[in-house]
């Protein structure tokens, strides 16, 4: 993991002038991380970081055209990417930062890996009014209400731009 987190580290490290990261850096990481991957078609606008200790250990974005999995979500891949640097299973400590609320699926993987928090930008209404099913499929499974201190919501606006670019390019919608 040395490299790549180091790599990350240093590059808002110097944005920062030096300062600790703040949450919003993550978040601006995560919104690259996004951007990265609908400029080259790979998926719907969503990156995540995971955060261990003031340091990204894992980041990813949404892969599922790219890789024909409807699974690939981006905290599905930045938390198999945690997993793979730090070669562990337990991400216990690290919090995950993501450019939209998750989904269903994505909730319950990072319980699985019992990530501490999530921080997320746009709403599930947000995604659905983009095209995606992540609110019909949270009605179906409900229970979300329970889980509100598991989440925090931050830089809505800034996911929502990025969310604006997506939805004015050419693109597949799954
Ligand atoms: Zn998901």
């Amino acid at each position: 993991m040395g490299d790549f987190s180091e790599k990350i580290f240093t590059s808002y490290e110097k944005a920062a002038d030096g300062e600790e990261p703040a949450p919003e850096d993550f978040m601006n990481i995560a919104i690259n991380e996004a951007r990265k991957g609908i400029c080259n078609k790979e998926g719907g606008p969503f990156g995540c970081v995971v955060v261990k200790n003031g340091k990204v250990v894992g980041i990813g974005h949404n892969r599922v055209l790219i890789d024909n999995d409807s699974t690939m979500h981006g905290e599905i891949a930045a938390i198999r990417d945690a997993e793979k640097k730090l070669g562990t299973y337990d991400l216990s400590g690290c919090d995950i930062y993501t450019t939209a609320e998750p989904c269903p699926m994505c909730f319950a993987a990072c319980m699985w890996a019992n990530i501490s928090h999530i921080f997320y930008g746009c709403t599930i209404e947000d995604t659905s009014r983009i095209g995606f099913r992540d609110k019909r499929f949270d009605e179906l499974m409900g229970g979300r209400d329970k889980l509100a201190d598991y989440l925090t919501q931050m830089q809505r606006k800034a996911c929502l731009e990025l969310f604006n670019e997506y939805d004015a390019m050419e693109k597949t919608i799954y």
